[in-house]
């Protein structure tokens, strides 16, 4: 076996840094704006919206038109193809709205969730063919980095050692392919919370999952420092009849990634998985606040239910609600914003009430 390879160039080093850096700024997150067309069907049936191509060019305006001070607290969005292509009513492409108020783009690359045959239901993340040109063509076109998300399910059996290997090693292979092409990739091993496994089985697992995916990029040569990890938190599953306090979630998580994160990550950021908005900034909080290890790395929010469930309720597909709307935006960034700074006081943030059928089904992006 050699051990042969090469580091990046000096400058694509300093590019990957830059981006990474920028996007874990303390106190920023990102807003993760990139549902499928078919799963932004699925939030606007729970709103009676239609999901027509114009809907969700109205929907993603409401998002990306909202005041700038927005910048205050999110540095990144993660828009989805049509997305990025798409305009403003006065004719601006969304991408110069969102770079205009010193905000990053990023794309969602992968093109969805396949079964793996012989297991138990599990599967892997396909849309490497043609990965490098697309992202060639999206640097090109403005953004920086760009998302790719597999799954791993908790069962009796699972998640099966073929899982683990193969997720890792696609999300290793995504990562390399992002950064010959200048985009920080962040790499999403989600680990699902359905099922009734208590707080130490899924800590387990996390551990174990995050080995596999660390491993992997050593194995590709991926360069950590240009990367971004978007984990789980470590919570119990939801049907599990044992209740943990945040202070009990956070040092599961932390404990779980100090065990497996080389501290050359510059940054974590975290999904909310099914979380009720209050429960992801309460967590969020926690974790920044928690001492049970060391935390070299920004612990921050990737947000996507738990920043949008309380706007999409707020502007139910009315152009009269579209400031209403906007302003549950801000108010849940700043939330998660202070929560990132381990500085949120519980329950000062009061969202619209959102249905909670809204967080927990939909595990799909
Ligand atoms: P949620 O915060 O809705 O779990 O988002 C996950 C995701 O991958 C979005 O990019």
């Amino acid at each position: 076996m050699t051990t042969y390879f090469e580091y990046p160039s000096a400058e694509l080093q300093t590019e990957l840094r830059r981006i990474a850096n920028f996007i874990t700024a303390p106190g920023k997150g990102i807003l993760a704006a990139d549902e499928s067309v078919g799963t932004v069907g699925k939030r606007f049936a729970d709103i009676d919206v239609e999901n027509s191509e114009e809907n969700r060019r109205k929907y993603r305006q409401l998002l990306f038109t909202t005041d700038d001070s927005i910048a205050n607290y999110i540095s990144g969005v993660i828009l989805f193809h049509e997305t990025l292509y798409q305009k403003s009513d006065d004719g601006t492409p969304f991408s110069d709205l969102i770079k205009k108020k010193g905000i990053l783009c990023g794309i969602k690359v992968d093109s969805g969730v396949v079964p793996l045959m012989g297991s138990e239901d599990e599967c892997t993340t396909q849309g490497l063919d043609d990965l490098s040109k697309r992202c060639a063509q999206y640097k090109k076109d403005g953004c920086d980095f760009a998302k790719w998300r597999c799954v791993l399910k908790i069962g009796k059996n699972t998640p099966s050692y073929q899982a683990m290997l193969e997720n890792a090693n696609v999300l290793a292979r995504y990562a390399s392919i992002c950064q010959m092409n200048g985009l920080v990739p962040i790499v999403e091993p989600e680990v699902l919370p359905d099922g009734d496994h208590n707080l130490d089985r899924a800590q387990k697992v996390t551990e174990t999952v995050l080995a596999f995916v660390y491993k992997a990029l050593n194995d590709h040569h991926v360069f950590l420092e240009g990367t971004l990890l978007k984990p789980n938190m470590v919570t119990a599953g939801q049907q599990c009849s044992t209740k943990y306090t945040p202070e009990q979630v956070a040092a599961a998580t932390v404990t779980a990634l100090s065990r497996t994160m080389p501290s050359a990550v510059p940054g974590v950021t975290f999904l909310s998985g099914g979380q009720t908005e209050e429960d992801a900034t309460v967590h969020l909080d926690a974790i920044n606040r928690c001492t049970v290890a060391k935390k070299p790395w920004a612990l921050t929010f990737s947000y996507g239910r738990a920043l949008q469930a309380s706007v999409l309720k707020a502007w139910g597909g009315k152009d009269d609600q579209i400031k209403a709307g906007q302003e549950e935006l801000i108010k849940r960034a700043k939330a998660n914003s202070e929560a990132a700074l381990g500085k949120y006081e519980r329950g000062s943030c009061t969202g619209f009430a959102a249905s909670a059928d809204l967080y927990v089904k939909n595990h799909q992006y």
